[in-house]
């Protein structure tokens, strides 16, 4: 029993003999190292345990990030794809704003190459709008057509002013009694002398319209021509009106192009109701009638 350990194990009823069970110092040492490794072995697979839980829940997420970045992806595509369309859309708008803008140019008669505001409008021309423009390109060519368009709306604006200023119409509507130019004087029977306008039959009191925008320079009594009315209507173009009735305009008044100037009569020098209608170009006496059938002809 000497150096000996011995475990005794006592039934619970006492009525059996207790079990001994013994063992010797070494074989204490073997069992105390081996709990011991045991104790170690399961301690390290327990660490591993958790290590591996923790790596593998971290691994998830991952995976889950990664599925997450593949759905971003894949949604970034599809709108890529969408802006690629919409890319090709504007180019051909821009394509569609470029050939409108030249015929524009083309009516405008405005001369493309020697435009004014050409040198600002970059290195853009319509052959290089052949291929799909970047976002940079279209950018620069919507800045070019913005100038161009400008341009083109001053130039319609002055062409609209100037065709507002130019008579295109007859102060009365009625029969032309009496054309521009040499005839028979209608106060001598053998005598002929020079027309300076037209003469339109109408009745006492017929409105005598202005023939286009302008500025009233002279509206009284002439002892030749009656009440008279006389219109610069700018661009080197001015009428006047004769033998009235009745002026309802004075000097200075802006008027525009039907607006009523007077009405018609036979004051002045005059063999009968009508309207006389005279118009100078630069100083130069014209037939009023080349503005109505210019007008007729456009
Ligand atoms: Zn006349």
């Amino acid at each position: 029993m000497k150096n000996k350990y011995s475990i005794i194990i006592i039934p619970p009823e006492h009525e059996k003999a207790p079990n001994q069970i013994q063992f010797s110092i070494k074989a204490k040492k073997i069992i105390v190292i081996s709990s011991a490794a045991f104790g170690l072995l399961f301690s390290g697979m327990c660490i591993h345990d958790i290590y591996q839980s923790y790596y593998i829940k971290s691994y998830q997420q991952k995976i889950a990030y990664v599925d997450q970045l593949e759905l971003e992806l894949q949604a970034k595509n599809l709108e890529i794809a969408r802006l690629n369309e919409k890319s090709a859309e504007i180019n051909d708008n821009l394509l569609a704003i470029a050939s409108m803008e030249k015929k524009i140019a083309s009516i405008l008669k405005i001369d493309q190459e020697t435009s004014e505001t050409e040198p600002s409008r970059g290195n853009f021309s319509l052959q290089s709008y052949s291929e799909p423009a970047s976002l940079d390109q279209a950018s620069a060519l919507l800045e070019n057509q913005k100038q161009k368009f400008e341009e083109y709306y001053d130039v319609t604006v002055k062409q609209e002013d100037k065709v507002n200023h130019t008579p295109s119409i007859l102060p009365v509507n009625g029969p032309i009694s009496s054309d521009f130019g040499y005839r028979r004087n209608p106060f001598g029977r053998w005598t002929s002398e020079f027309h300076t306008g037209i003469d339109i039959a109408c009745p006492v009191g017929t409105p005598v319209m202005a023939v286009a925008d302008g500025i009233v320079t002279f509206a009284g009594w002439d002892g030749y021509w009656g009440r008279k009315v006389q219109i610069n209507h700018g661009f080197g173009v001015v009428t006047f009106y004769a033998h009235n009735s009745k002026l309802v305009v004075n000097v200075g008044d802006q008027v525009k192009k039907g607006q009523v100037v007077a009405y018609s009569g036979n004051s002045g020098r005059s063999t009968g109701s009508h309207s006389h209608y005279s118009a100078y170009v630069n100083g130069e006496l014209v037939d009023p009638l080349i503005f109505t059938t210019l007008t007729k002809e456009q």
